[in-house]
C-alpha cells in the first residue's frame, strides 16, 4: 500500500474540505468512501426517479427507540448528503457560541467564539462559491469579506411575497446558495435543485468543491465502496493504528499516522462505538461516554401556502426570514429561521404523503408557495445512537418545541396575510435525518466532550472527528457550511501541529 500522511473516512463536507486543505498544503491523504459516484445522467432530475424509486438512497434501516425499523433516508456516495442537499450556506448566529437560554433549556456555548471562525467561514463561501446579501438579515453575524457573487435574484411571484411581507414589518432577506449561477458558471436555476443531485455538475457541493479539487492536487487517492468497520488502536487504547476497511467484499487494514473520521453524526458515531476493545472498553474516544449522545437534528415544520394564481416560480429558494431567530416582545425565546424550499412538485408531495391522490398532489403544488421552519432543539444526553446487536439504533424524543410551534404559528399568519389564505403545515420531525450533529462533541473539558476544540479525541490524539458530530449545539440553520469552516481551522492546525 502506498504511504499517506492521513487516512479520511468519509467525502461529505467535513471529509473532503479537510482533504483538499490538507492535500494542498502537501499532505498525502487517502479517503475512504462507503459508496460510489453519483453518475450524472437524465435520472437526477426525474421526480418519479428520485422520489419514488429513491434510486440513489441508502438501502439502509436503522432501529428507532421503540426498536421499530426505519428508513433513514440516507445517502452513501462520494460528496456525501451534499450532492441533494438544497445548498443553502448560512454561518451560524454570534449568539449561537455564546450560551443561549431557551424557553425549555439552555442551549450550551461553543468552545470557541464567532469570531474564532469567521476567517474560515469567508474561506468556507468562497470555496463554496457562495451567492448572498445579509445586510437586510439583522440577525446576519459580522463578516470578513462580502459574499463572493451577489445574491440570487428572487423570481417575480416570491418578490411579491417578499414586499407583503415588508409591508408587515418584516424584513426578508436573499437565501445564500452554493450554486454556480456566477458569470463563470452555467447553473439554469432550475427546479430540481433540492433533494435532487445536480445533472450538469453546477451544484457548489462536497464532491465539485471538495473531492476534485482534492484529486487535482496529486497527493489524494479515492477509494471508493470501502466501509470503514472499526478503527484499531494500540493495545492501551492511546492511539489509533489502522482503519478495518470492507472493500468491495475484502477486508483490508489500512494505515496512516493520522486519522480522520467523517461519516456524518450517525455513522462517525457508529464507527466509534464498534471499535470499542480492550484498551478503549466505550469505543474509541469515549472514555467521557459522550459519544453518540446529544444527537440533534432540528426541529423541522414545512409550510404549504395556498392561493387560487398558479405559482409559476422556477427557482423558488431565494428568500428566508430571520425576524423570529432570537424571539420578539410576545415571546422572548430563540423560535429559529424560517426558509423556502425548492418548488415542491406533485410527484414528491404524494412521495410524503402516500394515501394523497395525484391529481391533489398536482393542484396543491401548483398553486403552493413552500417553507420550511427550522428550530433549535437541544442537545439531551438521552438522545443518541447506540448498537443493537451491531445495527444502528437512534433513540430520539423531541424537545424544546414551544419556540418551534410559536415561529410556525407566526409564519402561518405572515404567509395568510400576504395573500395565502390556506396555509397546509407537515412537522418533519420524525425520522428527518438531514441536519443530524452533536454525537461526538467537541469542547474544552475532557469529561463532558470527546473532541478539543479543533475536533482532535482527547483520548487518541492522533484522531480527528470532522463532520456534523462536532456540534455542541445545533443552532437554527443549515449546518453545512459551518462544517466546512470547521474542516478548514481543523486541516490547518493539523498542518501547524501533526504535519508541521
Ligand atoms: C436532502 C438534504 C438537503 C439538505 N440541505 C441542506 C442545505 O440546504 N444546507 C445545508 O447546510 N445543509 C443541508 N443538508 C445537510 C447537509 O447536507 C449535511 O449537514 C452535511 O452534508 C453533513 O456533512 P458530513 O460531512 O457530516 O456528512 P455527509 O455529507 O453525510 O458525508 C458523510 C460521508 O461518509 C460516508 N460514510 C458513512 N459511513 C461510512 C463508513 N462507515 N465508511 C466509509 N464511509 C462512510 C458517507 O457515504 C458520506 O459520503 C441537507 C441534507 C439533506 C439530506
Ligand atoms: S442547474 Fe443549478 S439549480 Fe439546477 S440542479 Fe444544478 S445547481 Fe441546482
Amino acid at each position: 500500500m502506498k504511504e499517506y500522511d492521513v487516512i479520511v473516512i468519509g467525502s461529505g463536507v467535513g471529509g473532503a474540505i479537510t482533504a483538499r486543505r490538507l492535500s494542498e498544503r502537501g499532505a498525502r491523504v487517502l479517503i475512504v468512501e462507503r459508496g460510489g459516484l453519483v453518475p450524472r445522467e437524465p435520472d437526477n432530475w426525474s421526480v418519479p426517479t428520485v422520489f419514488f424509486e429513491k434510486k440513489y438512497k441508502a438501502r439502509d434501516t436503522w432501529l428507532d427507540r421503540h426498536d421499530n425499523s426505519f428508513d433513514p433516508g440516507m445517502f452513501y456516495n462520494v460528496g456525501g448528503s451534499t450532492k441533494f442537499y438544497g445548498a443553502a450556506m448560512f454561518r451560524l448566529r454570534e449568539q449561537d457560541f455564546e450560551a443561549l437560554a431557551h424557553r425549555r433549556g439552555v442551549s450550551p456555548a461553543w468552545p470557541y467564539r464567532y469570531a474564532d471562525l469567521s476567517p474560515y467561514y469567508d474561506e468556507a463561501e468562497r470555496i463554496f462559491g457562495v451567492h448572498g446579501d445579509d445586510h437586510l438579515d439583522k440577525t446576519a453575524p459580522p463578516r470578513g469579506t462580502p459574499f463572493p457573487y451577489g445574491p440570487v435574484k428572487s423570481e417575480p411571484i416570491v418578490e411579491r411575497m417578499a414586499q407583503s411581507f415588508r409591508n408587515q414589518g418584516l424584513s426578508p432577506s436573499p437565501l445564500p446558495l452554493a450554486v454556480n449561477a456566477a458569470p463563470a458558471g452555467t447553473c439554469i436555476l432550475c427546479r430540481t435543485c433540492d433533494g435532487f443531485p445536480c445533472k450538469i455538475g453546477q451544484k457548489n457541493d462536497a464532491e465539485t468543491c471538495g473531492v476534485e479539487p482534492a484529486l487535482a492536487t496529486g497527493r489524494v487517492d479515492l477509494m471508493t465502496q470501502a466501509f470503514a468497520r472499526r478503527l484499531l488502536t494500540t493495545p492501551d487504547g492511546k492511539r489509533v493504528t489502522a482503519v478495518e476497511v470492507d472493500h468491495a467484499g475484502t477486508v483490508k487494514r489500512l494505515q496512516a499516522p493520522l486519522f480522520v473520521v467523517s461519516c456524518n453524526a450517525v455513522n462517525s458515531s457508529a464507527l466509534l462505538l464498534r471499535s470499542a476493545d480492550t484498551g478503549t472498553p466505550k469505543g474509541v474516544a469515549n472514555s467521557s461516554d459522550v459519544v453518540g449522545r446529544h444527537y440533534m437534528v432540528h426541529n423541522q415544520t414545512a409550510l404549504m401556502g395556498l392561493s387560487h394564481r398558479v405559482n409559476s416560480t422556477v427557482f423558488q429558494k431565494t428568500l428566508a426570514l430571520n425576524d423570529w431567530y432570537f424571539g420578539d416582545n410576545a415571546f422572548r425565546w430563540p423560535m429559529g429561521q424560517m426558509q423556502m424550499l425548492g418548488k415542491l412538485q406533485g410527484g414528491m408531495l404524494t412521495a410524503s404523503v402516500p394515501y394523497m391522490p395525484s391529481f391533489l398532489g398536482d393542484r396543491m403544488a401548483r398553486h403552493g408557495m413552500d417553507w420550511i421552519g427550522l428550530s433549535e432543539d437541544l442537545p439531551d444526553p438521552n438522545n443518541r445512537v447506540t448498537l443493537n446487536g451491531g445495527r444502528i439504533k437512534l433513540s430520539v424524543t423531541l424537545n424544546n418545541m414551544d419556540g418551534h410551534l410559536e415561529l410556525v404559528r407566526r409564519m402561518k399568519r405572515a404567509l395568510q396575510r400576504a395573500g395565502y389564505p390556506i396555509v397546509i403545515t407537515k412537522s418533519l420531525v420524525a425520522h428527518a435525518t438531514g441536519h443530524q450533529c452533536g454525537t461526538v462533541r467537541m469542547g474544552n473539558d475532557p469529561g463532558t466532550s470527546a473532541l478539543d476544540p479543533f475536533c482532535r479525541a482527547w483520548n487518541q490524539q492522533n484522531l480527528f472527528v470532522i463532520d456534523a458530530s462536532f456540534f455542541p449545539s445545533s443552532a437554527a440553520v443549515n449546518p453545512a457550511l459551518t462544517i466546512a469552516a470547521q474542516a478548514l481551522r481543523a486541516a490547518d492546525h493539523i498542518m501547524a501541529t501533526d504535519l508541521a
